[in-house]
């Protein structure tokens, strides 16, 4: 089958399994200033308590490592942009990409698919990948040309924001492959360093220690005295970063059903937070990413939030 046809097939059908975009990139090493910038950024510690993230360092710079043979990387994107009756104001919440079930396996589950479809088709080697591997998932879809990433390290899609979770297919195809944007659109905008309420975003880069989402959801430890007021009413995580995007001013809801917040989440008053239960909370995220937390560590949240 020609490369083209190949790479219009995997397109199409990438959009009738619900992805928003899909473009695709040559696998190969990672360029000079990224692999320079992640080795600086990890030896300063930046990435906290995150020592996975020193882990696996040639895979992560070369994909071609973690999945031998590879020779495309598949780039989409699944909508998660809560409805506006999933986001209760004014009262406590968890960030807007954990309201519904656990994205790994719902992103991972239509690229199963997606891949099954290829080899109906045409005969592929793959492996299908969403936050759980050594990739650099941002790096390789502003490679692919469905994005860019911003000033707030997230990957914005031009005409739709950032409310998306990415996910990849490393194939052993040659495809046709896409090209990354010229320009950062961010241009002199800088919104979202000044809305980010802990300094973690900065102009020269990020540091995950002081960043709330990483200090609520990955941090095992107490957290640091003063968290509570920065934290305002989200208990998990933190989206200020991207509620100030002029990007994601017109995002669109998602329809992936799997996003929508259960109506048991959208009950919960500010009490029941307070007064969670190992069982309302296991009753409440059995299904969700939100269980990586751990209900310890989402009840240290809530005793800190102010
Ligand atoms: S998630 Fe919140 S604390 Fe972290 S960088 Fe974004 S705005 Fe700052
Ligand atoms: S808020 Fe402005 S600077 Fe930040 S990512 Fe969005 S466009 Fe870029």
């Amino acid at each position: 089958m020609q490369k083209s046809e190949l790479t219009l097939f995997i397109k199409a059908e990438a959009k009738s399994l619900g992805f928003l975009v899909c473009g695709i990139a040559k696998a190969d090493s990672v360029n000079e200033p990224t692999s320079a910038y992640l080795a600086q950024w990890v030896g300063e510690g930046r990435n906290g308590t995150m020592g996975y993230l020193q882990r696996n360092s040639d895979k992560r710079t070369d994909p071609r490592l973690l999945v031998p043979g590879c020779r495309s990387i598949v780039c989409v994107a699944l909508n998660y942009c809560p409805r506006p009756q999933d986001i209760v104001k004014g009262h406590l919440h968890l960030s807007r990409y954990a309201l519904g079930k656990d994205y790994h396996k719902v992103v991972k589950d239509r690229l199963f698919m997606l891949l099954k479809r290829i080899n109906e088709l045409h005969p592929v080697q793959g492996r299908a990948f969403c936050d759980t591997a050594p990739l650099l998932e941002r790096y390789w879809a502003a490679q692919s040309g469905i994005g860019f990433i911003g000033k707030n390290h997230q990957l914005i899609i031009p005409e739709a924001g950032s409310y998306f979770f990415l996910g990849e297919l490393l194939i052993d195809a040659e495809l046709d492959y896409d090209v990354p944007m010229l320009q950062n659109p961010c241009g002199d905008c800088d919104r979202c360093i000044k809305a980010c309420p802990s300094g973690a975003l900065k102009a020269d880069g990020f540091d995950a220690r002081q960043c709330l989402s990483y200090l609520t959801i990955e941090h095992r430890d107490e957290l640091p005295k003063n968290i509570g007021k920065m934290m305002g009413n989200c208990f998990y995580g933190c989206d200020r970063c991207q509620t100030s995007c002029p990007y994601n001013r017109d995002a669109c809801s998602t329809d992936v059903t799997d996003f929508w917040a259960a109506d048991a989440l959208l009950a919960m008053s500010d009490d029941d937070w307070h007064n969670l239960s190992k069982e309302k909370y296991n009753e409440l995220f059995a299904d969700s990413a939100v269980e990586r937390c751990g209900y310890q560590q989402l009840m240290r949240n809530l005793k800190a939030v102010e």
